[in-house]
């Protein structure tokens, strides 16, 4: 039986993606080859590429806006640098609400003046910082839509009159918000999307090229429109385990309806976590995310005790993050609800076996 699978990232992934990704690679197509063996700029790939990159911009309600979906390397720790490569002339805002903020941070810091207008490290970020100033003078403002591991997430964004840029890669494609706010988004596949190796980028076309530096080709925004994401070879497998949940998600009902599930499946697990006097949230309430819940039992030996139950109940990757400690559930957009209720059913059988 496949595991209840709460890994952070790489996370689970839709069965039936999961069953045509691997049908793909012995016979794509029907055409006796292998998807990861044929030419990227072959039909079948750039066929491919392209539906990803429309769906992308579907399910975000981003089409003919002006935006442009690209499919890049790197992973979304490349986008730290890359944002900063092309959009920073003098000087940016960043909020830090975490590791990920802070390590886009530090990369953008090479590229010029950077403020941070609030931070919540002083409570080792376990809550979003609110009512801070965004100064007017700068080239953008750049934030961590959800905080993968501490499980905050940003429930409303600040108004700017500079570009807006956010790493949504943990809850890209899992709530509604009106997307046309934002100027770049980069999210890594790896979340809620596909295999690790793609990194989604959503750029709006013109707040690029209004910086004088120099910029290297593959790390040129304006280099892989204009080649359709094409400029080197595409990680063609992850691109195309991505189109494969983006049309997934598409069938469902878009975003619109995988929101409503991953309401109830945080709602479920938010109520059990503070009905069960064994366990305590990390996080403040407001803040919660409803991608990774984070929460911690006071007691040791209750915890191993734990710790052996929920292996035993088919559950994977619930260990929390080395800097936070205590337990993360992750429940991306593929994780069934029934998988929730078994763990809080373990949760329930902990509290009666006190
Ligand atoms: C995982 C993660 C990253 C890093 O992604 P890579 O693809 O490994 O570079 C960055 N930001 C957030 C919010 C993440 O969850």
């Amino acid at each position: 039986m496949k595991k209840h699978n709460f890994s952070a990232g790489p996370c689970i992934l839709p069965e039936e993606v999961l069953q045509k990704a691997s049908e793909a690679v012995i016979n794509f197509n029907d055409d006796n080859l292998s998807l990861i063996e044929i030419s990227h700029r072959s039909k079948p790939f750039v066929d491919v590429i392209e539906k990803a990159r429309s769906l992308a911009l579907e399910l975000l309600g981003l089409e003919n806006k002006g935006y442009e979906a690209l499919f890049l390397h790197g992973g979304a720790s490349t986008q730290f640098l890359m944002t900063a490569y092309n959009l920073l002339d003098k000087k940016a805002a960043y909020l830090n609400t975490g590791t990920w903020s802070s390590k886009a941070i530090k990369e953008a810091l090479l590229f010029g003046e950077l403020v941070e207008v609030a931070s919540s490290k002083d409570k080792n970020f376990n809550y979003i910082p609110k009512n801070y100033d965004i100064p007017s003078d700068i080239d953008y403002f750049h934030c961590t839509s959800n905080n993968t591991i501490y499980g905050t997430q940003m429930k409303s964004f600040p108004e700017t009159s500079a570009p807006l840029i956010c790493d949504m890669s943990s809850d890209i494609f899992s709530r509604q918000l009106d997307f046309s706010k934002f100027d770049l988004i980069y999210a890594g596949a790896q979340k809620n999307m596909g295999p690790a190796g793609a990194t989604l980028v959503i750029v709006k076309k013109d707040i690029l090229g209004k910086v004088e530096r120099n910029i290297p080709s593959m790390l040129n925004y304006q280099i892989h429109i204009e080649k359709d994401s094409m400029f080197n070879t595409p990680s063609v497998f992850a691109v195309y385990v991505s189109m494969l949940t983006l049309q997934w998600l598409k069938d469902l009902g878009g975003i619109p309806f995988i929101e409503k599930i991953n309401e109830k499946k945080s709602a479920l697990l938010y109520s059990e976590i503070d009905r069960n006097p064994l366990f305590k949230g990390i996080v403040n309430e407001e803040d919660r995310s409803h991608m990774n819940a984070t929460f911690t039992i006071e007691n040791d030996t209750l915890a191993k005790k734990f710790n052996s139950m929920w292996q035993e109940a088919n559950i994977n990757g619930l260990h929390g993050h080395r800097s936070v400690g205590g337990y993360r559930a992750s429940m991306y957009n593929a994780l069934p609800l029934y998988s929730v209720q078994a763990l809080v059913d373990v949760m329930q059988e902990l509290e009666r076996q006190a």
